[in-house]
């Protein structure tokens, strides 16, 4: 795990501050990312993935696993969204160390539950997966509430798997081994 120290920070609430200069810190476009602004700082367009902020900073909560799911601002929480510990859930962000372990152990993006030889995964029309698995009554739950899985922009479509129909970073799933949390696997459908 010590792959990629980067510099520190810290978090007051869910501000986190630049370990640097102390500036706030930013979200980058795609609001997955917190990343320094300050145009004086060393850290200076330097991103780190939101989980990394959280629990370097001591307050990333591990993921609830089951059904129901907690609810943030009328929305079910996926287990592989980080949550900080004053309760914030970031939607567009995803935990890299649940990810990894969803993607490794054949758990359910959704839930965090183990999955059965046959599971679902939301996946684009040239074959990518949306990080992961998932139960189909999960695959439900999130086809109604994140719009970005099946919507105009990734185009992706539901489609029922085994793990030997995907391949993880060009390898058969059932002998890819382990998922890196810093560099999570992509999925395809073979
Ligand atoms: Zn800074
Ligand atoms: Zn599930």
């Amino acid at each position: 795990m010590s792959k990629q120290q980067g510099p520190s920070v810290s978090v007051v609430s869910t501000v986190a501050l630049c370990g640097e200069c102390a500036e706030p810190l930013s979200f980058d476009v795609s609001g997955s990312r917190f990343v320094c602004g300050n145009g004086q700082c060393a850290m200076l367009g330097m991103d780190l993935p939101v989980w990394r902020v959280l629990k370097r900073a001591g307050l990333a909560v591990p993921g609830v696993v089951g059904l129901p799911r907690p609810v943030y601002r009328g929305m079910p929480v996926p287990w592989i969204a980080p949550v900080a510990a004053d309760g914030r859930v970031w939607f567009r962000a995803l935990d890299g160390e649940r990810l990894a372990r969803a993607q490794s152990e054949w758990l359910c993006q959704l839930c965090g539950e183990a999955l059965s030889d046959e599971a679902w995964v939301f996946a684009t029309p040239e074959g990518l997966v949306l990080q992961a698995a998932l139960h189909e009554g999960c695959k439900d739950i999130a086809s109604g509430f994140c719009p970005h899985l099946s919507g105009p922009i990734s185009r992706a479509v539901p489609r029922p798997v085994t793990c030997e129909e995907i391949s993880a970073d060009g390898r058969p799933l059932p002998v890819a081994g382990p998922s890196d949390p810093d560099f999570p696997q992509q999925w395809r459908i073979l």
